[in-house]
């Protein structure tokens, strides 16, 4: 059994708690807050022992909070922390979690040369193997390298051009925007997108770039592959179908954007409306000779969350990537069918 705690329980860390206490091979040690809020109040009700910031602990039990003890005291009762902190606070917790010997997870707000090595399961799951800090790349990369690797191992990618419409803020975030532009986010050209692709997939040659627009739901990736083989449309269905953390979704299904795949979320009531998958529109996989067009859309604050899991039993060298990554889609439900 796997001691795990979660440092940072927000966006994501609350979600990737609640798949850890999903794992037969894992427990939950803890969650941390820094402040009394309504998240502290549910990982309460959860039953999960709320850990908070030295000094902090009268501001919870002031308000009724049972307090287990400080962010410290957790780690050290950990063999591995998920940090999820907000960027740039994950590198300054890795002092903390080198001080006490115990292995960490950061998020894809930290930058790529602060850790040993970073992480997408699908793309280069075996690197991690016994790492002490590895960090799992953004939302964006996570949900590219999901979909080049399998088109890398059967035709060979000789240029990937991806354009990112990225939502505007998490629908927790009212005071982000944009509100009403579209923000060429960043206006020069290429984005950092291709290069922290390039952390998981490094011998892709990529390029990106990105604008953001006044939604919270999802974002939107226009895909451009030239390929070194020549491919055609039924076989890249085939290939992306088998993989499974890619829903393909049928023009008959009646989803042309983003709120539509929501809506389908909650309607087979998945939690928070999460989608762990990348949706990848079949009618829009455009093959002609070795060039390839699709979209695809990417649920910010869920595709990371499994590979999270997989980072944790790669990190602690538990089982190979293909049973890591069944056993996460098994307990947390992966699969939209069709
Ligand atoms: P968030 O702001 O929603 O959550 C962060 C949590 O950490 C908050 O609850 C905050 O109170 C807490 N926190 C702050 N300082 C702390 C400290 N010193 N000790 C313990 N807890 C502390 O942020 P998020 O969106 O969950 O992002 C976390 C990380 O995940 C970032 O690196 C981000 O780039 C990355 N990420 C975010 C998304 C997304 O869309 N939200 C997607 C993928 C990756």
């Amino acid at each position: 059994m796997i001691n795990v705690s979660v440092n940072g329980y927000g966006t994501i860390g609350k979600r990737v708690a609640d798949a850890i206490v999903q794992q037969p091979d894992m427990k939950l040690i803890g969650v941390s807050k820094t402040k009394p809020n309504h998240e502290a109040k549910t990982a309460v009700d959860k039953k999960y022992p709320l850990y908070v910031v030295k000094g902090a602990e009268e501001s919870f039990s002031g308000v009724g909070f049972e307090v287990e003890g400080t962010i410290e005291e957790m780690i050290e009762n950990s063999d591995i922390v998920v940090d999820a902190t907000p960027s740039g606070v994950g590198f300054e917790n890795s002092k903390l979690y080198k001080k006490f010997e115990v292995p960490a997870i950061v998020q894809g707000g930290e930058k790529e040369d602060s850790v040993e090595c970073s992480f997408n399961a699908r793309a280069n799951f075996e690197t991690s193997v016994g790492k002490k800090l590895v960090r799992v790349v953004s939302c964006n990369s996570t949900g590219i390298a999901r979909l080049l690797t399998p088109i890398e191992e059967r035709y060979g990618i000789d240029r990937a051009r991806v354009t990112l419409i990225r939502r505007g803020a998490d629908p927790g975030q009212p005071s982000k925007g944009p509100i009403n532009d579209v923000i060429l986010d960043p206006v020069y050209l290429p984005s950092h997108h291709g290069p922290d692709v390039k952390s998981v997939l490094p011998n892709i040659n990529i390029d990106t770039l990105a604008l953001k627009i006044p939604t919270t739901l999802m974002h939107v990736h226009v895909v451009n592959l030239s390929l070194n083989k020549s491919a055609d449309k039924v076989r890249m269905c085939e290939l992306l179908s088998k993989e499974s953390r890619i829903h393909m979704v049928a023009l008959r299904e009646g989803i042309k954007g983003i709120a539509g795949l929501k809506e389908l979320a909650l309607d087979v009531g998945r939690p928070r409306g999460d989608l762990w998958e990348n949706c990848v529109w079949e009618e829009s996989i455009s093959v002609e000779d070795k060039e390839v067009y699709l979209f695809q859309a990417i649920h910010q604050e869920a595709d990371v969350v499994p590979e999270n899991i997989d980072a944790i039993r790669a990190i602690m060298d538990e089982c190979s990537c293909k049973e890591s990554m069944d056993l996460t889609d098994r307990t947390i439900g992966m699969g939209l069918g069709r």
